[in-house]
């Protein structure tokens, strides 16, 4: 690879060199959905920071195998080992299937997905899908002495494993103060110990998702999954793991235990955890009511809204912070990122027409350069952004006329703005939409009547034609190839 990709690893608090484990390949996998409601805004920053982790790998030439599943069972509503299971308490409150939940969200999702340009993984699997090589792991685990088995439920012993292996490392928690935080275990309790998690849980008849087990009827616990399927499609050890910060513990640090604990290999080189989108400083959620809907956002449907905004102008607000970040939801911020995405994509379209010189007036390689290193340096798609927006500075100085650059300046200034704006950030010129497709045709003719009335020496019309757009903010330029027109901001 030409390029040196650096990556921020929570695992070991440092940027570092990214090396595939097989040179040109990568694995990478991202904990998906739990398809129990709407996804909101939140969920999205997440699925869009691994997003542009996706292409950008590709766009360097790496073939990926990106895998992120969908979780349709396991996930408890306390996040924890107790309680409903979320798709179960679902299926009860809407009275469908639980199945129907899962596939009317897992629909939801994928409709959101697309909504973003979010695109899609090379395997998606379901957590449903893989009961067996579940129970698979869950044996191995056993085998192994970090788990055992009561009253139909199997646990992870965290205890027994932390004498041989450091657990907590990825969160930083440190045992002791785990055990400070912790419920004390009441006599009843089938755990041996209070850190101890399920990793198999026993279902009682009323429970509608269960499956048959070496234990009994039950059912996977959640972090179970993850180290599963990553392990079946990617290998023992890959080579990135992403998901949103909240899951680093428990979610992430349970599933390095039970890769270790089953295979004995530390199962991912690069871990990556993306920020929270929040609300007034407050993470969003669904629990704090302030997670609107992409539905909700793009009618503006919603009590923190002023208006709606489109889906290129909320990608590339989320795209103007960088993942490792928090990022605050603003009206004004989001109203910003659609003037600045606006004057991004008219430049994007004047560029087609740009007129070459003799000489150039600026460094167009070290804008590519500067391009690629802000990428380089762990996706930084802000500073990525403001490189870009130096290239619209320049375009817009060309179609002034103030500022010249020769004809392969002109080339590779588009070739690097359209590939990072469509490939590595992965955002679209909005369709222009009836509307403006309308403005389009007539302007045309307007600037045909103008063309006739000069041919014809017309010059009263051809200026009052001039002089009339000028007052709507429209200005016209004449050029060799013939009349253009733009908008004033
Ligand atoms: P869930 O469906 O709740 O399991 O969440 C799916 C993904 O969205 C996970 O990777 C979460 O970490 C992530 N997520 C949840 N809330 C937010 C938020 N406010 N900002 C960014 N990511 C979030
Ligand atoms: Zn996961």
């Amino acid at each position: 690879m030409e390029q040196k990709l650096y990556i921020y690893n929570s695992l070991s608090r440092k940027k570092e060199l990214f090396e595939p484990i097989v040179e040109g390949n990568v694995g990478m996998y991202v904990c998906g959905p739990t398809v129990y409601s709407d996804v909101h805004l939140g969920n999205v920053r997440t699925f869009l920071t691994f997003d542009i982790v996706y292409r950008y790998l590709q766009f360097l030439g790496y073939k990926v195998r990106y895998v992120r599943n969908i979780t349709d069972v396991g996930h408890l509503v306390g996040d924890g080992d107790v309680g409903e299971d979320k798709i179960a308490k679902k299926a009860k409150l809407e009275k469908l299937e639980p199945m129907e939940i899962v596939q009317k969200y897992t629909n939801g999702f994928h409709d959101v997905m697309r909504l973003f340009n979010i695109l899609n993984p090379s395997i998606e699997p379901t957590a449903t899908g893989h009961i067996v090589e579940q129970i698979e792991m869950i044996q191995e685990i056993i085998q192994n002495g970090y788990a055992y088995e009561s009253n139909g439920s199997v646990y992870f012993d965290v205890r027994k494993f932390n004498e041989k292996y450091p657990y907590g490392k990825l969160s930083g928690r440190v045992i002791d103060d785990l055990y400070t935080n912790t419920r004390e275990l009441d006599g009843q309790d089938e755990k041996r110990d209070a850190l101890d998690f399920a990793i198999w849980k026993q279902a009682d008849p009323s429970h509608i998702m269960q499956w048959n087990s070496p234990w009994g009827k039950g059912f996977p616990g959640w972090h179970l999954e993850c180290s599963v399927m990553s392990t079946k499609y990617l290998g023992k050890t890959f080579d990135i793991h992403g998901g949103g910060m909240d899951l680093k513990f428990p979610h992430h640090e349970c599933e390095i235990a039970q890769n270790v604990g089953a295979t004995g290999h530390e199962p991912v080189r690069y871990w990556m955890h993306g920020n929270m989108l929040t609300v007034n400083g407050r993470k969003m959620a669904k629990s704090e009511g302030n997670g609107f809907t992409p539905e909700e956002l793009v009618t503006g449907n919603h009590k923190l809204l002023d208006k709606g905004y489109s889906p290129m102008t909320v990608r590339f607000f989320m795209l103007q912070g960088h993942y490792t970040s928090t990022l605050d939801f603003s009206n004004e911020a989001l109203q910003a990122a659609e003037r600045g995405y606006k004057r991004m994509t008219a430049a994007m379209k004047l560029m087609e027409k740009l007129a070459p010189s003799d000489t150039s007036d600026e460094n167009i390689q070290a804008i590519t350069d500067a391009c690629y290193a802000a990428m380089n340096d762990d996706f930084n798609t802000p500073i990525l952004i403001s490189h870009l927006f130096e290239g619209v500075r320049i375009i817009n100085s060309i179609n002034d006329g103030k500022l010249k650059l020769t004809a392969p300046d002109i080339a590779l200034l588009s070739k690097t703005m359209d590939e990072f704006f469509h490939q590595v950030l992965g955002l679209n010129i909005e369709d222009a939409g009836a509307n403006d497709a309308l403005t389009e045709q007539l302007m045309n003719f307007i600037l045909e009547m103008r063309s006739n009335a000069k041919s014809n020496k017309d010059f009263v019309t051809s200026d009052l034609i001039r002089d009339s757009l000028a007052k709507l903010n429209i200005q016209i330029k004449d050029t060799k190839e013939g009349a253009t027109w733009s908008i004033n901001e």
